[in-house]
């Protein structure tokens, strides 16, 4: 090899090194923007999702939501989506009235399944047929409900203090003594305790109760959550307490943000399943 070849892929060798290096290096702008405080006076808009994140680890929330930094999506999220339109069309179609074949319930599913993120293409027709078998059986026992749902995917917001709420109720059925709030979930739940006591602990539901008493002015009875891979619908009866923990939640988020208070919140089952996980300096795993 010639000097000045040598010389070149020398240096070549070299970039390639250092972009390695900047490409997997601890993304440390990601900390840098100086963010204004957000004053008392002014709404601070959360979703269910946005708390979520915040509680988890508020650094989380800053990357998705203030930095936006892209992510490749999970193969549990697309999954879900798929199925929950596939559900959400049936019902809005039983809604009004009309007729929706299961080939068609079957169809919408097909064609909302993004085959990306999965493991292998094994894994992608596994989730696949999963989908189809729990929608066939969610479709021959809505079929068997007499049951007309009030409202499916409606979207609510409301105002506690100085922070604005906002998100969208799957499912509202009106039951002889109220209002009963429902959520669509894809998560293996086998027994209808297991699923009851899923209910009992899921804040999302909490907030939703909690968003219909602002925007229809009285608590539903009861919030279900529809297990549609089991079939399982697991419940639970509301009373005022249960919204004591949302609001604070509320108020501890709605603080921290105002604030701009982003801190890492490590811990093994939070970053184990953050997305930023591989670019993240304070993460616990890799
Ligand atoms: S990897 Fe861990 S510490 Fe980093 S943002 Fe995610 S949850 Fe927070």
């Amino acid at each position: 090899m010639c000097w000045k070849l040598w010389v070149n892929s020398l240096r070549e060798l070299k970039r390639n090194a250092i972009e390695s290096i900047q490409r997997f290096a601890p993304v440390k702008e990601l900390h840098r923007p100086v963010l204004q405080k957000i004053p008392e006076d002014k709404l601070v808009t959360l979703s269910y999702y946005q708390i979520d994140d915040y509680l988890t680890c508020p650094l989380k929330y800053k990357y998705v939501n203030i930095l936006r930094v892209p992510i490749m999506e999970h193969h549990t999220v697309i999954y879900g989506r798929a199925m929950h339109e596939a559900v959400s069309q049936y019902l809005l179609r039983k809604l009004n009235g009309s007729k929706f074949t299961l080939d068609e319930l079957l169809d919408c599913f097909e064609a909302s399944f993004d085959p990306q993120g999965f493991l292998d293409a094994n894994h992608q027709d596994e989730r696949f047929r999963i989908g189809r078998e729990a929608l066939v059986r969610f479709y021959k026992d809505e079929e068997a409900r007499s049951q007309v749902p009030k409202f499916i995917e409606k979207d609510f917001s409301f105002v506690i203090g100085n922070n604005k709420i906002s998100g969208r109720f799957d499912r509202i059925d009106m039951e002889k003594d109220g209002a009963v709030v429902m959520d669509f979930k894809t998560s293996a739940i086998k027994t209808q305790k297991d699923a009851d006591k899923r209910v009992k602990e899921n804040k999302q539901l909490a907030l939703y109760a909690m968003a219909y008493q602002y925007v229809f002015g009285v608590l539903p009875v009861a919030v279900e959550l529809y297990f549609l891979e089991s079939g399982i619908i697991g419940r639970h009866e509301l009373d005022e307490e249960d919204l004591d923990d949302v609001k604070e939640d509320i108020l501890e988020v709605s603080a921290g943000i105002r604030q701009q208070n982003y801190p890492a919140k490590p811990e093994y089952k939070a970053c184990t399943y953050c997305a930023y996980n591989q670019i993240c300096p304070s993460a616990v795993i890799r």
